[in-house]
């Protein structure tokens, strides 16, 4: 499922159409990931339009075109976004394609559990204006961690990173990266966690998103090679640090990994 660096990935792919207008369009306006939007309208609208800006916000994408039109993107767990040649023939998969003069910019989605949402008015639709702090931004703080680490703390760590009211953007991986960063169990809770632990989840969630989205948002190359997130796909997979085989336990619905040894789950701080 794409996380917060792919999403960034996918809708860096739709830049070369900046700045040119949409010739015409090609959409399955009877499928799934149109729910809650009027295809006619889509059409109607973009067609004509120029595409003028586009922004990521966590796992949600937000493109600016002339017109007032604005479209929403969420890719789900097979979204895609790329590029194709002007004279393309849209796929089975490719359920919105914006055609340009000199390319074909192309939403595909398998799965279908991604999503297309249409705003018409002057400024940002208010589902976007009302997304939580992005996980690097000045606004996402330790005093706001803390409060929500207060009001939740029967939850497991690793439910709350994947919390995309407070963590938005984060998905499977990164939460262990951030775990295994900040050296500390997945299982325990919020309200285990002392002043300072807080502070290394607050950090370790910055860096690592900061660090994914400067590597695997650019351009897919892979984060730095000491980071958990390689050896977590890898059957047998070792901790970069110790070499200690790692633990796999399914919490919060989700396949975890993490080190026994870097994150014990009782650990005395001084
Ligand atoms: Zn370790």
């Amino acid at each position: 499922m794409p996380e917060l660096a792919e999403v960034e990935y996918f809708r860096k792919r739709w830049d070369s159409g900046l700045g040119q207008r949409v010739r015409e369009i090609a959409l399955h306006g009877e499928k799934r990931i149109f729910r809650g939007s009027d295809p006619a309208e889509i059409e109607r609208t973009l067609r004509g339009a120029t595409l003028r800006s586009s922004e990521t916000h966590g796992k949600q994408m937000l493109f600016r075109f002339s017109k007032n039109a604005w479209l929403g993107l969420h890719l789900g767990m097979t979204g895609k976004l790329r590029v194709e040649p002007a004279g393309f023939e849209p796929g089975r998969h490719d359920h919105l394609v914006l055609f340009q003069r000199k390319q074909a910019l192309v939403f595909a989605d398998a799965r279908m559990f991604g999503r297309v949402r249409f705003h018409h008015g002057k400024s940002a639709p208010a589902w976007w204006a009302k997304l939580p702090p992005a996980v690097t931004s000045p606004q996402f703080t330790t005093a706001r961690l803390r409060e929500i680490f207060l009001r939740r703390r029967t939850a497991p760590l690793k439910a709350l990173l994947l919390a995309q009211d407070v963590f938005p953007g984060v998905g499977n991986w990164m939460a262990d990266e951030i775990l295994w960063q900040a050296r500390l169990d997945p299982r325990i809770s919020a309200a285990q966690l002392d002043a300072k632990q807080t502070r290394e989840v607050w950090r370790a969630a910055r860096m690592v998103c900061r660090v994914a989205l400067k590597t695997i948002g650019v351009d897919w190359s892979d984060p730095p090679g000491d980071w958990l997130m390689l050896q977590r796909w890898k059957k047998g997979g070792r901790c970069p640090r110790d070499g200690k085989l790692l633990q796999r336990a399914t919490i919060a619905g989700r396949t975890t990994a993490w080190c026994p040894n870097c994150q014990p789950s009782h650990r005395k701080t001084g």
